[in-house]
């Protein structure tokens, strides 16, 4: 018999039935996560882009921030453009808030592309994935990296999508596209998880 994976999708602020849509065309079952007990339910968690401070807010309301850490440690995680920044050890450049969660080794800076490329479109080449359709609405980028997370994609010398071990951040949408690579991927690490 095989069994799906189960993959959550963090939904308290943002782009959320984009990514269980996603995560259904890749695959999986996808279900909403607005409490501990619905996280104990998945294989995987998607932390959405949308607002960081707002989501990073109510995952305390909702008692998520301790499970979330526990959950990380093994178990795979997606975060996007808002949910990269939670996924992050610190925020550097002018916005200081949120707190995030630090589950993976890495600096951000919120907006960080600046007004003039406020959203974009572009190719993007990703090591290990190949090109990939990549929209950035008012994203972050990786200012600095630790030594256990590997920058994989880069636009302009602007790191914009990491991996270490278990967890996996783009700056970009890959839910707003029809491109199902770096989601194929991620279902990928739940088996290997
Ligand atoms: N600019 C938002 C933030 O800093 C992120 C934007 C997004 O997720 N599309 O929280």
């Amino acid at each position: 018999m095989v069994i799906m994976a189960r993959v959550g999708v963090l939904a308290l602020q943002g782009a959320v039935s984009e990514h269980l849509d996603m995560a259904r065309r890749a695959g999986a079952y996808s279900l909403a996560v607005t409490s501990p007990d619905d996280l104990a339910q998945a294989d995987a968690l998607v932390i959405p882009g949308g607002e960081s401070t707002a989501i990073s807010r109510l995952i305390r309301q909702n008692g998520l921030e301790d499970p979330v850490r526990a959950f990380a440690r093994s178990h795979p995680v997606l975060g996007t453009c808002a949910g990269l920044i939670l996924c992050g050890r610190e925020i550097g450049g002018p916005d200081k808030e949120p707190q995030p969660l630090g589950l993976m080794d890495i600096t951000v800076e919120r907006n960080g592309f600046g007004r003039q490329a406020d959203s974009f479109e572009t190719p993007l080449t990703v090591e290990g994935m190949g090109t990939v359709p990549a929209v950035f609405i008012r994203a972050p980028y990786i200012q600095s990296a630790g030594p256990g997370a590997r920058v994989l994609a880069s636009v302009g010398g602007r790191a914009v999508m990491a991996e270490q071990g278990n967890i996996l951040v783009a700056a970009f949408h890959p839910e707003l596209t029809d491109d199902l690579t770096v989601y194929r991927y991620f279902v990928g690490k739940i088996k290997a998880a």
